[in-house]
């Protein structure tokens, strides 16, 4: 199993083994959004937040 510490919380974070670069995870621990930026080794970033205003 890999795991790879949040960048919000430094809470062990459980990539899933088909997980894929640029793929959105969400810290079970603090509920952050995180990116999956890089495989190999894994590493995670802050997802950058994406406000909902479709159609205004
Ligand atoms: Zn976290």
């Amino acid at each position: 199993m890999t795991t790879a510490t949040c960048p919000e919380c430094d809470a062990d974070v459980v990539i899933p083994a088909d997980a894929m670069e640029n793929e959105l995870i969400s810290c079970a621990e603090c509920g952050a959004e995180l990116e999956i930026i890089s495989l190999n080794p894994v590493e995670l970033d802050l997802a950058p937040e994406v406000e909902e205003d479709w159609g205004e």
